[in-house]
């Protein structure tokens, strides 16, 4: 089945799509300091790979699947002090996509999956909300395979698992195979890992990069990825992405 892009379509293809069968994604992402070697978008350009990762699986089974423009902003509380980061309230950003949901459903579509990886606490409580307040308000069902949850993190990698994942070998991998020419390649050769914690040092309550122990916005080891293991990551997301909507469908 084919993948569309919203954006690029018309209002009228739009109207002749068999609304009912059809998986709407959301690529979620963050305008974000990610170290000293990969773009404030990474993350965008991550929930990207893993939105069209998992369409092509989905479609590959007969889902008709529609991609919206990803959402570039969001509650970003551990990065907003490095320049760049565009850190917005948490009560917005579920706001938003509710009302995202809200427009879907009114329009017939029957699903909403979300496609993220940004990790920032605030952030994922706003997606947890959106889809809590979308059941109470019977609109389509929002999927939001969240992944600090079980079992997903555990397929993602070592780096994941040990929570030293900003900007490190996870993300360098993904941005190297997605977008090449996004990351700074000398300084990426040159970083010294940094196998911190972040999501132990958000578990003692750290509220941003630096306290967390990440003072250039990195966890990781950048210097370790490469393109193949982006791929693969890239693969296993869109894996993830399609098993949580193949549970709720
Ligand atoms: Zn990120």
């Amino acid at each position: 089945m084919p993948i569309h892009e919203l954006a690029q379509l018309t209002w009228e293809e739009v109207r002749d799509l068999d609304r009912e069968h059809t998986l709407v994604v959301l690529p979620v992402g963050a305008i974000e300091a990610h170290g000293p070697h990969l773009p404030l978008d990474t993350d965008i350009v991550i929930a990207t790979a893993m939105a069209r990762a998992g369409a092509r699986k989905l479609a590959a089974r007969g889902r008709l699947v529609v991609i919206l423009p990803a959402l570039a902003y969001t509650a970003a509380g551990f990065g907003a002090a490095f320049h760049g980061t565009l850190s917005i309230s948490a009560i917005t950003v579920t706001a938003l996509i509710v009302d995202v949901a809200r427009s879907l459903s009114d329009q017939g579509f029957r699903l909403l999956a979300l496609a993220n990886v940004h990790l920032d606490p605030e952030h994922l409580t706003a997606l947890n909300e959106a889809v809590k307040l979308a059941k109470t308000d019977r609109l389509l069902p929002i999927i939001f395979p969240d992944l600090t949850r079980k079992p997903w993190g555990t397929r993602l990698g070592d780096e994941f698992k040990s929570g030293a994942c900003h900007a490190g070998q996870f993300e360098s991998s993904i941005v190297i195979a997605e977008r090449p020419d996004g990351v700074r390649e000398t300084i990426r050769a040159s970083l010294i890992a940094n196998p911190t914690s972040l999501s132990q040092a958000i578990k003692a309550g750290k509220r941003t990069f630096d306290s967390a122990g990440g003072p250039r916005a990195y966890f990781g080891d950048p210097a370790a990825a490469t393109a193949d293991e982006g791929a693969r990551l890239i693969d296993a997301l869109g894996a993830i992405l399609e098993e949580a909507v193949n549970a709720e469908i």
